[in-house]
């Protein structure tokens, strides 16, 4: 997904590498690449300036070490200032606080929130060897909580038995009366979306929030929406303080924006990616890893 970005990055930064010599107008005429190449990419407009100010800052005047060319520290302070604004180190689901863990999974309706839940439950049976119940909210779409029961077969993960007529607040409770009578490590509350960031759903969800206080927010944004998801994600943490963010659809042709600018526009890391329909395609969001295949 990162290919046209990659290429472009790399192409400008090898020119550079064989002129030999570092000069200001050689970081100038690079970053006037890079920025192009980052809007390109759809990353956020105050983003980029901040990503070429620093790159710049560092790059001018800077000392060649010996052993690289001055188009390599270049390539460097680049790579290096892609990986923080990536969020430096990979994050994990942390599920360290006394059982049933509730995670609440936020999102936009199609974003791929109820997917995302099944491929998180799945993960954390299989790797964590946790026991997990999963619960739909999304009291409004009966098929979105059917949806829900059918994936949780699929993976061989408990649901909460669906009872019509319930509140998101009272659905959630009763899962947390569940998962302490059974014995579970986690429970995973799925909210119901709306097409749009409304009251409405802000006020639903926060309220679910205050009644479960939930160990993890995790947002769920569509990684082909671009900039929407960030704003999306704005709009999440800042009416609910999101602790983590899960980019969907990273397998399509996205064109790379949402995952350079959502660790720098909501200071929340991006904890994983989705990678296809199947319910395996889930990845963990390794920033020096995208930054090198950003680099190529
Ligand atoms: P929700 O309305 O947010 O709960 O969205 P769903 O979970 O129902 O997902 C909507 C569609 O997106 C489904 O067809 C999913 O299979 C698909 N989907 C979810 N995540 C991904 C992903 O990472 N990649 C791709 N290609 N499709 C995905």
């Amino acid at each position: 997904m990162f290919d046209g970005l990659s290429q472009k990055l790399s192409g400008i930064l090898d020119s550079l590498t064989r002129r030999g010599a570092l000069s200001e107008d050689d970081v100038n005429t690079a970053l006037r690449e890079v920025r192009r190449a980052l809007l390109e990419a759809d990353v956020a407009l105050e983003v980029v300036r901040s990503f070429t100010d620093r790159v710049r800052s560092r790059a001018v005047g800077a000392e060649v070490v010996k052993s690289v060319t001055p188009g390599q520290m270049v390539v460097k302070i680049v790579h290096d200032e892609l990986v923080a604004m990536l969020g430096s180190e990979a994050e994990v689901i942390d599920l360290n606080t006394a059982p049933p863990v509730a995670i609440l999974m936020v999102g936009l309706q199609g974003s791929g929130k109820t997917t995302t839940t099944a491929k998180i439950a799945k993960r954390l049976t299989d790797k964590s060897k946790s026991k997990v119940l999963l619960a739909s909210l999304d009291t409004r779409r009966p098929a979105a909580m059917e949806q829900l029961a059918v994936l949780g077969k699929q993976v061989g993960v408990d649901t909460l038995p669906i009872v019509a007529g319930q509140s998101a607040v009272q659905i959630a409770k009763r899962a947390h009366e569940a998962a302490k009578l059974g014995g579970y490590d986690v429970i995973m509350l799925d909210t119901a979306g709306r097409v749009t960031v409304d009251e409405a759903l802000m006020t639903e969800v926060a309220e679910v929030k205050a009644a479960t206080n939930p160990h993890e927010i995790l947002l769920v944004a569509d990684a082909l929406t671009g900039q929407d998801a960030v704003n999306t994600a704005r709009a999440f943490d800042d009416r609910l303080g999101v602790t983590g963010i899960v980019l969907t659809r990273m397998d399509g042709d996205a064109r790379g924006g949402a995952a350079l600018s959502m660790r720098a526009v909501t200071g929340k890391p991006v904890k994983l990616v989705g990678t296809g329909e199947k319910i395996d395609a889930l990845e963990e969001f390794h920033p020096a890893r995208v930054a090198n295949r950003i680099l190529g």
